[in-house]
């Protein structure tokens, strides 16, 4: 069904056109062209420091990164519950085991508390995790610092999945660029776009080397087709790379316009009882690539879900926050470390509407139409 006014939607204001044109006029279409390296220089002098390997989805790239971890057959590796399943599908593609985690309060994102116990739990039973996914939801960043430190304590590597996070950071460094590697999506609906398309990024010029290599079927440099190990084709193309390139240039404009959407969001719905926000810490920033709310059903007089439904009749789409993987029937036998922190938030949240060009008045619409559903209620 197509919204009136969807979840979010991308614009092209850029040099989206001008660059795809170009691309086809070079010919190259495919994993091979300039705009490939462009996207890979200009996103690697975004983020400072960290290199860029573009990739054809943030599943792919989440994918590799597991791969260049060493992540095989039987191994553990914990992830953060309260996510989209893209960040523990490529743990099973592997033959590996997901171990979930519950998250916090404040970010949403994985409790390091609860992390911590549950790596001392693994290993009292023989198996140290392989790794950890941590996950910075809606784009706001996790506890990554604490995470980090955890990381070195036990000396596990952190795969950061910032798919959502492009843009947001951590006292002025860029989500994506703590963990050992991290990872970005440029998926349709995300904060920037290129179609569909990743990026992997390390400091580690080895394990950039490497993700090279392995994305581009682990072709030898020799006259003849030579494979000394599986490689995958996961190399992003030139088209999108053109598309994603002009997306980058556009990238702290589209932020400003996602915080200022959020602000009115908060300013708008500050008459309404029991809806509060996810928060940013002290030290972070956060792109708010989505404007999600709690509604406390029993103050605010109206269920997340009810909210959903009216604001659906009039062609205006929201979205229940990502179900924890802990509670899909796929991972059901999945070991899971927590309470119900993630249950909660998923069972009163909210994704509203966050595309950049949304007028404040269909902000209002949207108040207007909660007061009404709210005030019937209580006659
Ligand atoms: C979108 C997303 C991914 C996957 O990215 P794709 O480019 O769609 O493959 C992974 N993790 C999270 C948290 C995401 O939101």
């Amino acid at each position: 069904m197509a919204y009136r006014i969807p979840l979010s939607f991308p614009v092209f204001e850029g040099n989206e056109k001008l660059y795809s044109e170009q691309a086809i006029s070079s010919g190259h279409l495919a994993t091979y062209g300039a705009f490939i390296d462009k996207f890979e220089t200009k996103l690697a002098k975004k983020i400072k420091s960290h290199e860029a390997v573009a990739l054809n989805s943030g599943t792919s790239a989440l994918h590799l990164a597991m791969v260049l971890l060493g992540i095989g057959p039987g191994d553990e590796v914990i992830c953060q519950s309260f996510t989209f399943c893209a960040s523990a599908n490529p743990i099973v593609y592997l033959g590996a085991k997901p171990i979930f985690v519950d998250s916090e309060t404040d970010t949403w994102n994985i409790s390091p508390e609860l992390l911590e116990d549950a790596i001392l739990s693994r290993i009292a039973v023989g198996k140290k995790p392989k790794a950890i996914v941590l996950v910075h939801l809606f784009g706001m960043p996790a506890k990554i610092k604490e995470v980090m430190e955890i990381s070195q304590k036990y000396q596990i590597p952190v795969i950061e999945d910032a798919a959502e996070a492009v843009g947001s950071k951590v006292d002025g460094q860029s989500c994506g660029t703590f963990g050992t590697i991290g990872v970005y999506s440029f998926n349709g609906n995300k904060i920037i776009t290129s179609g569909g398309g990743g990026a992997l990024l390390s400091n580690d010029t080895e394990i950039i080397q490497r993700a090279i290599h392995l994305s581009t079927q682990a072709r030898e440099d020799l006259p003849y087709y030579q494979h000394l190990e599986i490689g995958y084709n996961y190399k992003m193309n030139n088209l999108s790379a053109a598309v994603g390139l002009a997306q980058l240039e556009q990238l702290d404009t589209l932020v400003e316009k996602r915080r200022k959407i959020n602000a009115a969001y908060r300013e708008i719905f500050s008459r309404f009882d029991g809806f509060t926000f996810q928060e940013e810490l002290e030290d972070s920033w956060s792109n708010y690539w989505l404007t999600t709310v709690l509604i406390d059903e029993e103050k605010a007089g109206i269920s997340n879900d009810k909210i959903r439904v009216l604001l659906m009749r009039e062609g205006i789409e929201t979205r229940f926050l990502w179900k924890p993987l802990h509670l899909q029937p796929v991972f059901r036998e999945m070991p899971f470390y927590g309470g119900n922190i993630s249950e909660k938030l998923f069972n009163s949240g909210l994704c509203l509407p966050s595309s950049v060009n949304l007028e404040y008045s269909e902000l209002e619409e949207i108040a207007y139409l909660i007061e009404k559903e709210i005030s019937k209620s209580y006659h």
